[in-house]
């Protein structure tokens, strides 16, 4: 079912003009440079080993100068481009992927379902990732710990890479659950408790509230988190659950 949904995502006539296909990439990288990084990657004249891009004394044309695998290559500005655009493909899906495993994907089929979604492009990488982390929430369906963990990850995801626009509904998604987890902690513990924010400190609405004490009442009729953003900060604040102490510090129990 899963494959079917990629496979109709990806291998549709849609063209993505994003960037050529990155395995296609490497292979120009490699013909044209790992033999010899000294040549011009556009006349072929020897131009020795260089360190910033340069203007080629025989052609003329701009020469870009990358490292890989801690050798510099020359590239022509095409290359260049597509050579940028690479790594930063290389860099989410590293980041990511680690995130999906960490949620809970098994790393091998990760790699299985990437191949065979056969993904070039970083809109796609990206169509892929968000897929994947819904795919995690249908796999967990009643772990609720994992599903508040994949919601934060899915929140992070949409701040870094989608200008955040899921980020403040995912973020209640997880904080909800927190609040739902809390009040069945409290019916069922001999403990009193309450609910204690605790704010992220540079966020002016977030910082207001740090510290701040509820009842878990108030809280399931009119949930504050998360708070409204501040500038580009969004909420990053918790709930936590606090044993309530008596005035000489002693936990109080409830009356049976
Ligand atoms: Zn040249
Ligand atoms: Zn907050």
């Amino acid at each position: 079912m899963f494959k079917k949904i990629f496979n109709r995502l990806f291998n549709s006539d849609s063209v993505d003009d994003d960037f050529n296909p990155v395995n296609n990439y490497s292979i120009t990288i490699q013909t044209n440079n790992t033999t010899d990084s000294k040549l011009c990657p556009y006349c072929k004249n020897e131009v020795g080993e260089k360190i910033n891009k340069f203007k080629c004394p025989y052609c003329k044309q701009i020469v870009f100068v990358r490292k890989k695998n801690a050798k510099s290559v020359l590239l022509t500005e095409e290359e260049n481009t597509e050579f940028g655009k690479n790594k930063i493909f290389n860099s989410v899906k590293k980041k990511n992927f680690n995130s999906l495993v960490n949620n809970g994907y098994d790393l091998q089929q990760l790699e299985l379902d990437f191949q065979n979604s056969n993904v070039r492009t970083l809109n796609h990488l990206k169509d892929f990732i968000w897929h994947s982390y819904n795919f995690l929430l249908s796999k967990y369906p009643t772990d609720f710990n994992k599903q508040k963990l994949i919601y934060y990850s899915m929140s992070n995801f949409s701040i870094e890479y989608e200008n955040g626009k899921d980020a403040e509904r995912l973020l209640k998604l997880a904080s909800d659950i927190d609040l739902r987890e809390f009040s069945k902690t409290i019916k069922d513990e001999y403990l009193s408790y309450q609910i204690v924010i605790i704010g992220r400190k540079d966020n002016k609405y977030c910082a207001g509230d740090n510290r701040r004490i509820f009842k878990i009442k108030e809280l399931l009729q009119n949930p504050i988190l998360p708070h409204q953003k501040d500038g580009n900060k969004f909420c990053s604040c918790v709930y936590g659950l606090e044993p309530i102490r008596d005035s000489n510090g002693r936990l109080i129990f409830k009356d049976i």
